[in-house]
């Protein structure tokens, strides 16, 4: 992910809030980066960019070598769905779905035919744990196995990158330890992962660490070195 001079300016009643105010980034291939900062000071918003869930008013951002502005909300959406996976603090499952049929819902928008999005879903709910939970709707599961679903459908169209914001958030320390035990497995898998977070266990996985403030990047430390862009 290469992110060049990006702004993204909301209006607050007469007032302009500059949530991403020229931020340049250069992700790595296989890097696990941290986003840290203090409420408010652009880390979701510039999370959003990178993940193509919002445009920014200014500024490129490059998925590998696509440049995003160029590209249609259409085919936007199809990056998206086949090159992220996302996961929220908040979970972001559909209630009315059970386990496996929310791991399923991106598969379908990529048209993969059910038999095979089927069998996907099991073995990424397997991998998470929750074998046993499936046919479970998200009400009759705790804080860490709805992340864990979470986790499996970000990686149902298998994605290179996983962006993540506060996933930790509203867990238990040990459900928190286990979703960064798999974050830290895929890391190991080479995916590329973002994570957004204002814990600092959280942070210490990461190979580099940035810190945001009023919508800049204003430091950053590198924990391990990673290839190129
Ligand atoms: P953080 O994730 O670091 O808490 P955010 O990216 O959520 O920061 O927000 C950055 C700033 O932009 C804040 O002042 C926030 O209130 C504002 N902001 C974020 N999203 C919106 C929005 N959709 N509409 C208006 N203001 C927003
Ligand atoms: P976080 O805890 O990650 O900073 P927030 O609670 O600030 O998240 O924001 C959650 C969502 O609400 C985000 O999608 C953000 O863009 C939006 N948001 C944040 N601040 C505002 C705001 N002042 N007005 C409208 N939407 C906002």
């Amino acid at each position: 992910i290469r992110v060049e001079n990006l702004r993204k300016t909301y209006k607050m009643g007469d007032n302009l809030v500059k949530a991403v105010d020229g931020v340049n980034l250069d992700v790595f291939e296989g890097e696990y980066l941290i986003i840290m900062g203090p409420s408010g000071s652009g880390k979701s918003t510039l999370m959003h960019l990178m993940g193509c869930l919002d445009r920014p008013d200014s500024g490129e951002l490059y998925i590998g070598n696509v440049a995003v502005s160029k590209l249609s909300d259409a085919q936007l959406a199809k990056i998206r769905n086949k090159m992220i996976g996302f996961v929220f603090q908040q979970f972001n499952l559909l209630p009315r779905l059970t386990a496996i049929e929310n791991v399923e819902l991106p598969m379908i928008y990529a048209q993969v035919p059910r038999a095979i999005r089927r069998k996907r879903a099991k073995e990424l709910l397997k991998m998470v744990g929750l074998s046993e939970r499936m046919s479970h709707k998200p009400t009759q599961l705790s804080g860490g196995q709805m992340q864990r679903v979470a986790i499996a459908r970000a990686l149902a169209n298998d994605p290179q990158i996983i962006l993540a914001d506060e996933p930790t958030g509203n867990l238990d320390t040990k459900s928190g330890e286990e979703i960064l035990k798999i974050f830290s497995d895929l890391h190991s898998q080479g995916l590329t992962i973002v994570v957004v977070t204002h814990d600092p266990e959280v942070a210490e996985q990461g190979d580099r660490i940035i810190n945001m403030r009023d919508g800049k990047i204003v430091s950053q430390e590198v924990r391990a070195s990673v290839g190129n862009a």
